[in-house]
């Protein structure tokens, strides 16, 4: 990093993040570095390689200039942390942060709105190790203080939530967490540190799955954690107790994804708004469920605590079933059908939120108990005109 860019803008950091001298040579992105072993000079050079430093050649699953280049990138994005370890999936980066902080005997508090494979690795994987899992009602803060016990070691927060877009209050939530004594993670996939700078809001790791906004072309899988220095300590060295790594070509798709991440986001926002609007106020929607809409009930918070969005938002239809749900997705010819989101194509998908509840009503008691079919939209860089036309024939195909 350059004397400069410390303070430098978000759009200036991503365009210099990792890009060291000694890195990069004399071309402009960070090469490709393939390699199992690394050859030393001498015995002398051997013998010095033993204090496992970042950044230091070793051998090939510690990394090299590629993927430590992804993560300095990442780290200068996210204002608090030490460091950021990479992982081969979003999913292998919650369960690095979750092995690092917990142990037999702990208990883990899980926001009740999280990603539904997260809900899962606590119920499945974390359980059979002997951690104990519970869930709250993130919007519930009254409550929260009376879910935590002796042993409670962690808290897992995700704002917006999954599917159903619920702010939580991150900053007053951490601030009970850390009083408890218990760590605060959170999955910031969503907002990413451009629209979220979690550490300075009380978290003390943020966890991302740079599948979504950061590779941003629906082309690579990976995932990353950035904490504080000292679980930045302990998140190591799980991280490389579980062998984890990510290649270095994965890595350098997912540096060129970064530099374009601040303008792909602030116009996938811009259209998401939009369309949000527009879908507010079509006959056969019940609710939009999107924090950046000024009438959604997460508005206010996020209006204090982020600083941008992004396309990801959902919206639930009014009494409609499932067979119109269905035909109004298959009429799509825009918007693909498919997982993942945050990639420079649009998305669409069915959505049922109660599965993944068990703490919170869906629909919520706010809502008529007949409109809780939900369909979730990833807004991409096409036209908006293009996708409100290919919306509006989803919904002529429902009327049959
Ligand atoms: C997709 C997703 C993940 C998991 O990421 P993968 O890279 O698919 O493993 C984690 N959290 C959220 C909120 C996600 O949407």
């Amino acid at each position: 990093m350059s004397k400069r860019s410390g303070k430098a803008g978000t759009g200036s950091k991503l365009v210099s993040g990792g890009r060291r001298k000694e890195w990069t040579g004399a071309v402009v992105n960070p090469p490709i570095w393939r390699g199992s072993t690394h050859l030393y000079e001498d015995s002398t050079d051997l013998a010095s390689s033993r204090e496992n430093r970042d950044g230091q050649f070793y051998y090939g699953r510690r990394g090299a200039p590629t993927q430590w280049a992804l993560s300095e990138a990442l780290t200068e994005l996210e204002p608090g942390a030490e460091g950021t370890l990479l992982y081969p999936s979003g999913v292998a980066a919650i369960a690095g942060a979750m092995l690092a902080v917990l142990k037999a005997g702990d208990v883990l508090l899980v926001t009740d709105n999280a990603y539904q494979p997260s809900r899962a690795m606590a119920d499945g994987l974390l359980k059979r190790i002997g951690i104990e899992t519970r869930y709250f009602d993130p919007l519930d803060l009254d409550a929260f203080p009376g879910k935590f016990c002796e042993r409670t070691r962690a808290v897992l927060l995700e704002s917006p939530g999954s599917l159903t877009m619920e702010i939580c209050d991150v900053p007053a939530l951490t601030a009970i967490a850390r009083e408890k004594g218990a760590v605060s993670m959170i999955d910031n996939t969503w907002a990413s540190p451009i629209g979220f700078a979690a550490l300075e809001r009380g978290c003390d790791i943020a966890i991302m799955s740079l599948t979504k906004h950061v590779g941003g072309h629906s082309d690579l899988m990976m995932g990353s954690v950035s904490a504080r220095e000292d679980l930045y300590r302990k998140l190591r060295q799980t991280s490389q107790a579980l062998g984890q790594i990510v290649s270095p070509d994965d890595a350098a798709l997912a540096l060129r994804g970064l530099r374009t991440l601040q303008l792909r986001l602030q116009r996938e926002s811009d259209s998401a708004l939009q369309l949000a609007h527009w879908l507010s106020e079509r006959p056969e929607v019940a609710r939009v469920l999107c924090p950046m809409l000024p009438d959604d009930s997460g508005h206010e918070l996020w209006k204090r605590d982020f600083t941008g969005g992004c396309g990801l938002f959902s919206f639930v239809f009014k009494g409609a079933d499932k067979a119109a749900r269905a035909r109004f997705i298959d009429a799509l010819e825009m918007f693909g059908i498919g997982y993942s989101w945050g990639g420079f194509e649009s998305l669409a998908i069915p959505v049922d939120p109660a599965g993944a509840r068990s703490e919170t009503p869906w629909p919520p008691t706010t809502m008529d108990p007949a409109d809780k079919l939900a369909i979730r939209l990833s807004i991409g860089l096409e036209d908006i005109s293009d996708l409100k036309a290919d919306l509006q024939a989803g919904f002529a195909a429902m009327e049959q």
